[in-house]
């Protein structure tokens, strides 16, 4: 039996998909977006508190690509960037951060000692990867 916030979601989903109506198929859409340069890709962070859609006032005459990941973090969307540049190579990367992030907050050190605590036969794993903390100014 499904509960809590999934069951709200497949809920929300059932009554969006009675009125949805599928967009252009992808390789037209990224056949033009690679002849124009008009793509756009947002990088930020997942916090649920913000919003690019919104900030930004997106909507889908931009076809703007949202690549989210915690603390809005570069070198953790490399592979989709990369990925994208193939496929619409588009002409924008916007890169948006925000106040009071999550980030600036949990630090390296302190997320890889949760996760070896959990997790403790990963631990050399854990011990070698990054998690994109946000230090100083
Ligand atoms: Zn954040």
């Amino acid at each position: 039996m499904v509960t809590g916030p999934l069951n709200e979601m497949l809920a929300r989903n059932s009554k969006w998909a009675q009125t949805y109506q599928a967009p252009p198929g992808l390789i037209q859409m990224a056949t033009a977006l690679r002849e124009t340069g008009a793509g756009v890709v947002v990088l930020s962070c997942s916090d649920p508190r913000l919003n690019p859609y919104q900030v930004l006032g997106l909507d889908p005459t931009l076809k703007a690509t949202m690549v989210r990941n915690a603390g809005g973090r570069a070198f953790d969307a490399i592979r989709t960037l990369a990925a994208l540049q193939t496929i619409g190579r588009p002409g924008t990367i916007a890169v948006m951060h925000h106040t009071d992030c999550g980030m600036t907050h949990f630090h390296d050190d302190a997320i890889k000692k949760a996760l070896i605590e959990l997790a403790p036969e990963v631990k050399e794993s854990i011990e070698a990867s990054k998690f994109g903390e946000i230090t100083g100014s």
